[in-house]
């Protein structure tokens, strides 16, 4: 363990274990299935805490290999096929055959990878079958669909001549391909610091909260969890604010026994954010609830819009089919009466929704369950940007939202304000504990 021994003892008290679950829906695990979760996180977590530090892939022979916390990026999921290009053939191993080879691929010259038959096919070369492993001779000379990315690839059948591309990396690589796709250009240094750190958060809950049913990736590649770009992503104040903050993530709970929680974030609160309890049916948790702002993210473009109107038959076609992709309660709903607000938090945001159709059968939805009911399959100009409007009118034919406010789920850092806390001066570390309620800083790696 040598030179990062203090940090283990530091940081085995600060982290403790996992208490919350879910993914960004409304998944809950049974209390004894979270006991024995956490009794297995600690030895995920005394793994994690027990690896060596490292950072970038290292050269091993003539591949790169992978040092550090390593994250799994699901980068293309159940496509029948990605191209890839290489400055320098890379090596190549599969889990049937562990032989390591170089794959016979003409410098810069892009050739189809398919899996049929259970045959890895690329161009033209039969590579086996089982999981393909790709490892570049230099760390970002293997493009897949000519986007360049850090670390390795394993290829994975997923049935039916279906593949999926998994970019495996170490986190802070990874993460200085997310920060200049989730943070704007010009924004200040410390929302780009803040925001390293809480994306650091959310994708190591990602990586090391147990699962149910056990899956080969930790995140998607975009806004289902935090938009990656790969090498091409990547600025300077990106890698800065990587390098500025790494290892730090947000804890919480109690000091002997705080723990790595889901740090969701989202472009703008609108003035009042929502808690994930009442966004995701997740358990309650002080670091991720409610609050309000006022004024402080107004300088956002979707701080406050609409009005939006959209007719009752569309709306009932967006809701069937959402049910219908959920296996949800609205699948086969009659045809839309009213949309009303049924539940406001303690600020005054609506957080549930009561759809009645015209059966008079009643369905009640959270914010965001409605938010992305009403926004499946719809046409521009008919979506809402946010769960939060003041008020819903609801004429004979169709339903008006008013008063609109915020951008994105509103749980959480909220992006806007952060910046607006960064360009009044304040350290992007008051600025975390403000965005989440009694959680703190500390140094997981
Ligand atoms: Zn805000």
């Amino acid at each position: 363990m040598g030179r990062i021994g203090h940090h283990i003892v530091a940081s085995a008290h600060a982290l403790g274990c996992f208490l919350r679950a879910g993914r960004r829906q409304s998944h809950r695990l049974p209390v004894g299935r979270m006991l024995a979760a956490c009794a297995s996180m600690m030895i995920i977590l005394t793994v994690l805490l027990c690896w060596p530090c490292g950072c970038s892939p290292k050269t091993d022979g003539t591949a790169t290999t992978l040092q550090g916390q390593i994250i799994r990026v699901r980068l293309h999921p159940a496509v029948d096929q990605v191209f890839i290009r290489a400055d320098q053939p890379p090596i190549y191993y599969t889990t049937a055959d562990s032989t390591r080879r170089q794959l016979d691929l003409p410098p810069n010259v892009s050739a189809p990878v398919t899996y049929s038959a259970d045959q890895w096919i690329v161009g033209r070369t039969s590579l086996g079958r089982g999981e393909l492993i790709l490892r570049p001779i230099v760390d970002g000379s293997v493009r897949i669909n000519d986007k360049p990315y850090r670390g390795h690839y394993r290829m994975i059948p997923v049935g039916g001549a279906k593949l999926d591309v998994i970019n495996e990396l170490d986190i802070d690589e990874y993460l200085k391909g997310v920060l200049a796709r989730e943070v704007l250009a010009g924004w200040h240094d410390e929302t780009y610091k803040a925001q390293a750190i809480v994306a650091r958060t959310y994708a190591l809950y990602e990586k090391l909260v147990p699962r149910q049913a056990p899956r080969h990736w930790d995140v998607y590649a975009d806004t289902r969890s935090q938009v990656y770009g790969g090498i091409d992503a990547e600025t300077p104040k990106s890698r800065d604010a990587v390098n500025a903050t790494a290892g730090i993530v947000l804890v919480a709970g109690p000091d002997a026994h705080g723990k790595i929680f889901k740090a969701y974030f989202s472009s703008c609160c609108g003035g009042i954010s929502q808690s994930s309890m009442h966004a995701f049916h997740d358990p309650y948790e002080e670091a991720l609830s409610e609050q309000n702002v006022g004024s402080l993210c107004s300088a956002s473009p979707k701080f406050t819009w609409g009005p939006i109107v959209v007719m009752k038959d569309e709306l009932t076609r967006r809701l069937r089919q959402w049910g219908a992709g959920r296996n949800g309660i609205t699948k086969n709903m009659a045809s839309l009466r009213s949309i009303d607000i049924e539940l406001r938090n303690r600020f005054g945001r609506p957080v549930r929704y009561t759809l009645t159709d015209s059966q008079g059968t009643r369905y009640s939805l959270s914010g965001e369950e409605l938010r992305w009911a009403v926004n499946t399959d719809a046409s521009p100009g008919t979506t809402l940007n946010s769960s939060f409007v003041e008020s819903i009118i609801n004429d004979s034919d169709r339903a008006r939202f008013l008063g609109g406010h915020g951008w994105g789920h509103g749980v959480g850092m909220c992006q806007w304000c952060t910046e607006a806390r960064s360009q009044a001066g304040m350290r992007h570390e008051d600025s975390l504990t403000l965005a989440y309620p009694r959680a703190r800083l500390t140094r997981a790696y």
